[in-house]
């Protein structure tokens, strides 16, 4: 027999997740949809990195659907008892096509040949790309879509699309989508499926005549449009503490490149959350934690394991820290600080972080 591996009891830093906060947003955001339109509640990517289990199981019951990127992150819903239905957004093959089945997963045709692929009986919404150039049959392929599914025993009840520029509430594009995706839906029977937005296209988009929403950072507490947006909260924080307190002397720099010097003298905090945490290393210089009840600027170079921040009073090892969070930097604003997107700033934040669960 192998040996037991210790679970280990060090936890450098941890992603806190308010459950009550996403079941709050996600009742927000159904408010805004004419009434008997059902939700999907977007888990890919570990649930934006809050966790996809987690999340479902507080979702279960208050959405009709879960949508995910791929097979393997359906079948973890199944395997942890999650039994509404499942949408996988990814495109099937020979080898998981099985696994519709036997999971009762839902498939997204975004191509003629996948159809002969998926098992008789299997459910699935056919996916048209109406401008987001990526995955999706061709709007002028419906005769075409139509004629395959005669051929085919597999039980298609939807079509869908996709936004790439509902953040933008003065999108003319997605207006046109809305029109492409009217005119095909016209074209199939009434009583199908039809959805078409995300957080963005439900806060600056909406149009009544769809079945089902699809919302994903929204349920996370953010608007991925130009303002932030006080109905929504953020259900993420990321926590860790001091490791080590010293003092610093005038002239002296931290970390690699030696590029940071204490204008003054201080005290050197060490903060053990680094790049191999998910922490973006660009945000050297640009960013502050929340220590106790102060806001201390990070310093010098982000390192793999470490933040190292300057402080004008001693703090006590162990004082908690926030990096990011309710009480201090929220993700949209790391997010621009890097360069980057809240959805990928959330979803980079490393798996090896443990997910705390603030119970609703
Ligand atoms: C990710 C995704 C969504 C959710 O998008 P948000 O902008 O996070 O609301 C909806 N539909 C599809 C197909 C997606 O891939």
């Amino acid at each position: 027999m192998g040996q037991l591996k210790k679970v280990p009891v060090t936890r450098h830093s941890y992603v806190e997740v308010d459950l009550q906060a996403i079941q709050n947003n996600v009742t927000w955001l159904g408010s805004l949809t004419a009434a008997g339109t059902r939700q999907m509640a977007v888990v890919k990517g570990d649930a934006y990195g809050h966790g996809a289990v987690e999340v479902a199981r507080a979702l279960s019951g208050k959405v009709s659907w879960f949508g995910v990127a791929n097979v393997a992150e359906a079948v973890e819903l199944r395997n942890a008892g999650i039994s509404e239905n499942i949408m996988v957004f990814g495109v099937p093959d020979e080898e998981t096509a099985p696994l519709y089945e036997n999971h009762n997963l839902t498939a997204v045709i975004s191509h003629p040949e996948l159809i002969p692929i998926l098992p008789d009986g299997v459910n699935a919404h056919l996916l048209f790309d109406t401008g987001m150039g990526r995955l999706g049959l061709q709007p002028d392929k419906v005769d075409e879509v139509q004629n395959a599914l005669k051929q085919s025993n597999i039980r298609v009840s939807g079509i869908m699309s996709h936004f790439p520029c509902s953040d933008d509430p003065d999108s003319a594009k997605t207006k046109h989508q809305l029109e492409l995706f009217r005119e095909i839906s016209a074209r199939f029977p009434a009583e199908w499926d039809r959805h078409i937005h995300n957080t963005g296209g439900i806060l600056y988009h909406y149009e009544s005549d769809v079945t089902l929403v699809r919302h994903g950072i929204g349920m996370y507490g953010y608007d991925p449009g130009p303002n932030p947006r006080d109905e929504l909260t953020p259900a993420l924080s990321w926590k860790s503490k001091v490791v080590q307190c010293k003092p610093l002397k005038k002239g002296q720099t931290i970390s690699y490149g030696a590029r940071w010097e204490a204008d003054r003298d201080g005290w050197l905090l060490t903060v053990p959350v680094g790049y191999a945490d998910g922490l973006p290393r660009n945000l050297t210089g640009k960013i502050s934690y929340r220590v106790g009840e102060n806001e201390l600027p990070v310093c010098g170079t982000i390192t793999m394991d470490y933040t190292m921040l300057f402080s004008d009073d001693p703090v006590e090892p162990g004082t908690p820290v926030t990096v990011l969070g309710a009480e201090a930097n929220d993700a949209r604003i790391l997010a621009e600080a890097s360069g980057t997107i809240t959805y990928e700033l959330l979803t980079r934040i490393a798996a090896k972080v443990p997910r705390v669960f603030k119970q609703v």
